[in-house]
């Protein structure tokens, strides 16, 4: 469904991204880890258009995207899930919820807001209250019900699970698996790499810009590399 071929990017004199190949097959969870600074939110904002790629493609349904507009990305079936949610804090849940659906003018957004709200009740709940006053947890099942306002087929998630208590963690694992197995393709980036190793078919390492490791989740997950730079030697 996706094909970054030889992808490079950056910030001024800054290489963050040399030259990456990474595929996301349609139907599947992928992975990338890495440590801070690897790149990883870098290859999110590329593949969305919030970064000019200085060569290399990206491919999204044969289609070539790099460099188009964001807006243009969104209505082509690809939506983010930025790094610290991004909620807008002085607009309600509901609000928050529609602004993911700005873009669409079918008549089918209503009954998507129901089963958002189908599947996290707590923002029905809550819908008339501002989108700060939601704890850690909420504003990420926010953010993620946000993105699936503009009915993605492929999904990206940057570090949903960052700074959330375990039980909320293991919440937010669910339901990426749950909207997957409902059809949505998904590229997660994460630092819980013991839990996005689980629940990926593939996964990639990213070191300092460059892919150092891929394969089959559950092959990476046993690799020596990975195993004492990511999951503390065990
Ligand atoms: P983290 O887990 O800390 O978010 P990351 O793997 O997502 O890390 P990126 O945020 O993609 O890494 O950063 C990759 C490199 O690009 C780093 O060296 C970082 O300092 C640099 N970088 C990121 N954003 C900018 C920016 N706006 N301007 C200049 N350099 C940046």
């Amino acid at each position: 469904m996706l094909r970054l071929q030889q992808l490079a990017a950056g910030y001024g004199n800054i290489k963050a991204l040399k030259n990456i190949d990474l595929t996301v097959p349609a139907g599947s969870i992928v992975s990338l880890i890495g440590a801070n600074g690897a790149g990883k939110t870098t290859v999110m904002k590329v593949i969305m258009g919030l970064i000019k790629p200085e060569s290399g493609q990206i491919l999204f349904k044969g289609q070539n995207i790099s460099g188009a507009a964001t807006h243009k990305i969104v209505s082509l079936g690809l939506s983010l899930v930025p790094e610290g949610r991004s909620i807008l804090s002085r607009m309600t849940v509901l609000e928050n919820l529609e602004m993911g659906a700005c873009q669409r003018n079918d008549n089918e957004v209503q009954a998507d807001l129901q089963r958002i709200f189908q599947r996290f009740p707590i923002l029905e709940e809550r819908k008339s209250q501002l989108g700060g006053t939601l704890s850690g947890g909420q504003q990420q099942m926010l953010a993620i019900g946000r993105a699936l306002m503009s009915r993605p087929e492929l999904l990206l998630l940057d570090e949903p699970s960052m700074g959330l208590a375990p039980l909320v963690v293991a919440d937010i694992f669910k339901v990426i698996q749950e909207i997957n197995q409902e059809g949505t393709t998904v590229l997660l980036v994460e630092q819980n790499v013991r839990q996005a190793l689980k629940i990926a078919k593939y996964a990639y390492v990213l070191e300092t810009g460059r892919i150092s490791l891929h394969g089959q989740a559950v092959d990476i997950a046993k690799d020596s590399r990975v195993m004492e730079a990511y999951l503390g030697g065990k």
